[in-house]
């Protein structure tokens, strides 16, 4: 082998200096199309020229930004494997906490009806539905081609009970009355610089900034929830680390009860949560 033959071990070596080593080992084994422990059993295999180079190219686009899961077409959330497009919000590990609350609040042997409001990937819908399975879960979403992807993403992990429309926030749910409406919502302010930074300039703009503050789907929810909701239904949104004061108050304000904020691992503020009256 020559001092310079692309192996799994120098292509990585080389990637650390630009991006996270996890970021590297994904995008390899992506690159090959091998599992990521491959990677680790077969360091010092002499690799194709045209492997190497679809990983350079890779290196270079994560290097310049890009998310690793809209270059790898998928991500990891809960126990599913979700197709992601530039159309979607890449599901973040934090959601993960919603997911459980919402579990927390749902029995396990009844046909309760659930909502997930601007799903995205189907990320939280999915996850319910996959843990509920008497339950009839709807997720809506204003993009159509962000509901193409979670409509995807339903036959992708087999899961049957997810009903997918199109609409604005609660408006494609007029009339229904749910058990328990979740949703991971845009909440950064408009302007805010962290939308010109990192990962977060390659996302979708109607997913992550809405207003002045960020709060403006989340008011638009808070209104419009309790008509949707059964009596003692509950509401559970995902919000930035300052915002928990603000949310609770908006949801005192509209009426709900059992008003509380949990914190995510970094014990930041979350995700609010509180029941219709
Ligand atoms: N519900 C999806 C998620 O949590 C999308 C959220 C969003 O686009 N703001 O990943």
């Amino acid at each position: 082998m020559t001092a310079d033959a692309p192996t799994a071990a120098r292509l990585l070596a080389r990637a650390r200096d630009l991006i996270d080593p996890a970021d590297a080992a994904l995008l390899l084994a992506h690159a090959l199309d091998r599992p990521r422990s491959w990677l680790f059993a077969h360091a010092d295999d002499v690799l194709g020229e045209v492997d190497a180079a679809r990983f350079d190219e890779l290196l270079a686009r994560r290097a310049a930004g890009e998310p690793v899961a809209y270059l790898t077409g998928s991500r990891g959330f809960w126990t599913l494997d979700l197709a992601v497009s530039p159309a979607t919000l890449v599901p973040r590990p934090e959601t993960e906490l919603l997911v459980e609350l919402a579990l927390a609040r749902l029995p396990a042997d009844a046909p309760v009806r659930v909502a997930d409001l601007g799903t995205g990937t189907g990320a939280i819908a999915l996850a319910l539905a996959s843990e509920r399975p008497r339950a009839q879960v709807v997720a809506t979403d204003a993009s159509p081609e962000a509901l193409e992807v979670a409509r995807g993403n339903a036959v992708r992990n087999r899961i049957g009970n997810v009903a997918f429309r199109l609409g604005s926030w609660l408006q494609p749910l007029e009339g229904e009355g749910f058990d328990l409406i979740a949703s991971n919502p845009p909440y950064i302010a408009d302007g805010d610089p962290h939308l010109s930074q990192g990962d977060l300039r390659f996302e979708p703009a109607m997913a992550l900034s809405c207003g002045l503050d960020g709060l403006d789907a989340i008011r638009i929810i808070v209104r419009d929830a309790p008509a949707c909701l059964q009596p003692g239904g509950w509401l559970l949104l995902e919000h930035g680390w300052d915002q928990g004061d603000a949310v609770r108050a908006l949801l005192v304000e509209a009426g709900f009860v059992d008003v509380a904020t949990a914190r995510d691992l970094e014990h930041r503020d979350r995700i609010t949560l509180g029941r219709r009256s």
